[in-house]
């Protein structure tokens, strides 16, 4: 394994000026570290309320008193800020602040958020609103977004555009629906577009809402664990294109996110599982206490326990805050979130969009990473055996599927995100548990190795 003296090596920085610019031929090694996971004990109340599921008790779980994580470019991971949030008797229990200067926002978890119109309200620009989700969604929580976004406030007025339903439509045809929707209602910039669903929903709204009017307000309900976890925070939205996933978009922030725990009661457990991949993704690639939280936690997460999720939510979210708060528009180190997404994407593009779901994907991808890892000598056999272990327990796939060769993987890694001047880049587990590099100097025959080894011809 190659020395971190004899490499250029970046650490987590009190100056964002340090975050790396990689070219192609960068041997640049991003080594993440984290800050121990805040420790404490279940809020009582969420243990009694018995809205999720079962009350098992996990440890460490929720903090008993609702908290403020203030995560910033200029703050080391250990100098993120406890506060107060604005008011007292809200059932927000955590509230983390991305912080990007003028596109700052927060981010609100808890339970029964939906019933707190202030939360929402206090977001909304204008008076006009379009509420965007699709045909499952909008039976389950459309009433209950337009209450919260009108109670008290007769003279906001609610307009909604209901999308059919699957990631084979985040494409142009169903982009434009959004469009026609608020165009044919005349909104103008002083509007609100309101992204109520999961990750397909939350990506298409934010590209509409930044390029509607060359930008409007907008605000992510994210309603599965991979939305509240992952894709609701960091402004990364776009759509797909035939030839590759997420490959038009733009970088566009929300004015806040608001995480709803309830709302994943009614999410069908292959889904809430393909959400955990991501959470793993976390553990790996920078907060080993996390990922070994998990591997004790995964059986509570699965029974949906409400403190076991609302935990995962809430350190999901400082990771990526941190992360995004470091490198807003994946300069370097943001691109380590995506570990295990350069197989996914190719796997979710070659098997046909919506046949497995983006988590599933991700997680086969990450074995695919991982084994790609120690092929190069980089971790030890005990982190691959851990990597298999959990997500296996996540029930997710751990292989690709058959009709994926290895000529497919290279064709469709090849328009990856992260190919530049031709060379694919990629995240890799380097050292000891929780740490990754984000490079393109790795022996290729490592990459062959595992494509061989995972695909039958
Ligand atoms: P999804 O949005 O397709 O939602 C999954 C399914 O669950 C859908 O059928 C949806 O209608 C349904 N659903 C959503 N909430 C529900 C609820 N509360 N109850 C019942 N059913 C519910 O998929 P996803 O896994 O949420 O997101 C995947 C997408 O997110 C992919 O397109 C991926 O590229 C994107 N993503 C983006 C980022 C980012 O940073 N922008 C990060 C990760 C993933």
């Amino acid at each position: 394994m190659a020395s971190s003296a004899t490499l250029p090596t970046l650490r987590f920085s009190l100056k964002p000026s340090t975050s790396p610019c990689l070219s192609p031929s960068d041997t640049c090694h991003l080594f993440l570290r984290c800050r121990n996971p805040t420790v404490s004990y279940p809020r009582p109340s969420l243990l009694s309320s018995g809205l999720l599921g079962s009350n098992r008790i996990v440890d460490p779980v929720l903090k008993c008193d609702r908290t403020r994580s203030t995560v910033s470019a200029t703050a080391t991971p250990a100098e993120v800020m406890e506060q107060s949030p604005p008011k007292t008797d809200s059932n927000v229990s955590t509230i983390v602040d991305v912080n990007l200067g003028d596109r700052s926002y927060p981010i609100y978890i808890g339970t029964r958020l939906l019933d707190e119109p202030d939360l929402l309200q206090r977001h909304v620009h204008g008076k006009r609103v379009l509420v965007v989700t699709n045909t499952t969604i909008a039976p389950l929580y459309l009433d209950k977004v337009i209450n919260a976004l009108t109670a008290g406030n007769s003279k906001v007025s609610v307009e909604s555009v209901i999308l059919p339903d699957g990631e084979k439509y985040k494409d142009m045809d169903t982009l434009m629906k959004i469009f026609d929707k608020a165009i044919e209602s005349r909104l103008d910039r002083r509007c609100t577009f309101v992204a109520l669903g999961g990750g397909v929903i939350g990506d298409m709204c934010g590209f509409a809402a930044a390029a509607f009017l060359r930008g409007v307000n907008f605000i992510q309900i994210p309603t599965t664990v991979m939305a509240q976890v992952d894709s609701s925070v960091g402004g990364k939205t776009g759509i797909n294109h035939r030839l590759g996933k997420n490959l038009i978009g733009a970088f566009y922030q929300p004015q806040c996110v608001l995480v709803d725990i309830d709302t994943l009661n009614t999410l069908p457990d292959r889904e809430l599982a393909s959400g955990l991949a991501e959470v793993v993704k976390y553990g790996l690639i920078r907060d080993a206490e996390f990922f070994e939280w998990q591997e004790k936690n995964m059986q509570a997460l699965l029974a949906r326990d409400p403190s076991a999720l609302a935990y995962a939510i809430k350190r999901s979210c400082e990771n990526k805050a941190e992360v995004v708060a470091l490198d807003e528009k994946e300069g370097g180190v943001r691109a380590t979130l995506n570990l295990g997404h350069s197989f996914g994407h190719a796997i979710e593009t070659g098997f046909g969009y919506g046949q497995w779901l983006h988590g599933e994907a991700v997680a086969a991808g990450t074995v695919m990473a991982v084994d790609m890892s120690y092929r190069l000598g980089w971790i030890d056999e005990s982190i691959m055996k851990r990597v298999y272990n959990i997500l296996q327990q996540a029930n997710l796939p751990t292989t690709p599927p058959e009709v994926m060769t290895v000529e497919m993987f290279k064709s469709y890694m090849a328009v990856d995100k992260k190919v530049a001047n031709g060379l694919l880049r990629l995240i890799l587990l380097k050292g000891p548990l929780g740490n990754c590099v984000f490079t393109g100097d790795y022996d290729r025959k490592a990459l062959d190795d595992t494509l061989r080894a995972f695909c039958k011809s």
